[in-house]
């Protein structure tokens, strides 16, 4: 269901920006797997709009036959953008401070990883990681910060470290009225890159309160839902595209 929302609510104009891929919109259709094909897991946005550009470029000119060449340059890139993140000056933000030694750099350390069996530095969503693996992941992002800090995230238990899939909704319009409605994730489930997604919840909670309340006065009680929907929906899906925003830009993953 959401899959097909998203082909409707966004254009491939605006999956450039969101940070995905839909291959349906090419008329692309893989037996492997389905339409929806992540950037996020590149935190510089002009590396994810370059690699947005390449796929764009070759689902239209030279679709192939399966996801198989898009993933394995999906991949190599996620690689490079963790390295980018963990050791070039910003994260490597702003590719006008990078520099060739930045690239053979990059090549070394995977030469270095692949030769000692060392974990992948990024996180390639088709690759299930380890608690081990985003351990180490973490503590190589972390390079450079306070001792304190990195102790923290090395005494935990790998067993305890679980990766987190992000998922966020698309508006939706208003839909008929009756004595059932939504609120929190339920409805607006969004990244958690803000740090809004309970603060909203809550947030219905009151305005659903205050109508119910009305309602108890004697407005009816279908009138009363409908305003705290169409009130929910107004602020609920500006906070949806806001913490999307943010994530496309804000997260490294
Ligand atoms: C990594 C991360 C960090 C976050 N950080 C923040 C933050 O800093 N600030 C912020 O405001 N928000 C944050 N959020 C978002 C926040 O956690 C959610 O928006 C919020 O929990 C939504 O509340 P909810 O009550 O709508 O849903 P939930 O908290 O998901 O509650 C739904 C409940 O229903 C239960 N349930 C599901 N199905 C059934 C069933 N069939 N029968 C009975 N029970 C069922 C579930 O077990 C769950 O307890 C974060 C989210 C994530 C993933």
């Amino acid at each position: 269901m959401l899959a097909c929302l998203r082909l409707v609510y966004f254009t491939r104009q605006d999956t450039r920006d969101a940070g995905f891929i839909e291959t349906d919109h090419y008329g692309a259709r893989f037996n492997d797997s389905g339409s929806h094909f992540g950037l996020l897991g590149l935190s510089q946005r002009w590396l994810r709009d370059l690699v947005w550009d390449y796929f764009d470029a070759r689902l239209r000119n030279q679709p192939p036959r399966s996801q198989g060449p898009l993933k394995l340059a999906r991949r190599s890139c996620v690689e490079l953008s963790a390295y980018l993140e963990a050791q070039a000056p910003g994260g490597g933000h702003d590719p006008r401070a990078l520099t060739e030694e930045h690239m053979t750099a990059f090549v070394a350390d995977q030469r270095h990883r692949a030769l000692h069996g060392l974990p992948a530095l990024g996180h390639d969503p088709d690759v299930g990681m380890s608690g081990g693996r985003l351990q180490a992941m973490t503590l190589s992002l972390l390079e450079g910060w306070h001792p304190r800090m990195t102790e923290i995230v090395s005494r935990q238990d790998p067993a305890s470290i679980f990766p987190v899939a992000v998922r966020t909704s698309v508006p939706v319009a208003a839909w008929e009225t009756d004595a059932v409605t939504l609120l929190g994730d339920a409805v607006h489930v969004m990244s958690p890159a803000i740090g809004v997604g309970a603060n909203t919840a809550l947030r219905d909670a009151r305005v659903l309160a205050s109508r119910l309340v009305e309602a108890a006065d004697g407005r009816p009680l279908t009138a009363a839902l409908r305003a705290y929907e169409d009130e929910m929906r107004g602020y609920g899906f500006d906070a949806v595209r806001e913490s999307a925003e943010h994530s496309a830009t804000k997260l490294p993953s």
